[in-house]
């Protein structure tokens, strides 16, 4: 099972959440301006309406994604406000560093995630 986070490492992945709030933010503002419509009768150039309209598609692909971890990355700042930052969400164990530092805004433990993944 994993340990409960020391005073410092919980400070070193509040502070890398609002990096990252702030990353993720600039991110969505980039994509918002890549996700206009495909214009029909604007003159395109050599990229073809198709790839117009796949690219439009990945576009909004990666907003979606980027905004539900936009989500998590505040409600992780949140908990951290609550001092509950690092418990499970579900089981209220410890996540632990390691799983934390590689993704800051976890908000389930290993076994949970699992759990929740066999499910779906
Ligand atoms: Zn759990």
């Amino acid at each position: 099972m994993a340990e409960e986070l020391t005073p410092s490492e919980r400070e070193e992945l509040r502070i890398e959440l609002l990096r990252l709030r702030g990353e993720i933010e600039s991110q969505l503002e980039d994509l918002a301006l890549g996700v206009r419509p495909v214009d029909l009768d604007e003159p395109i150039g050599r990229l073809s309406r198709m790839d117009a309209m796949q690219q439009q598609k990945m576009a909004e692909a990666s907003r979606r994604a980027s905004r539900q971890r936009y989500d998590r990355v505040l409600a992780a700042i949140a908990s951290h406000k609550r001092d509950e930052y690092g418990d499970c969400l579900h089981c209220e164990e410890p996540i632990g560093y390691r799983r934390l530092g590689a993704k800051p805004e976890t908000a389930l433990c290993l076994a949970c995630q699992t759990l929740k993944e066999k499910r779906r």
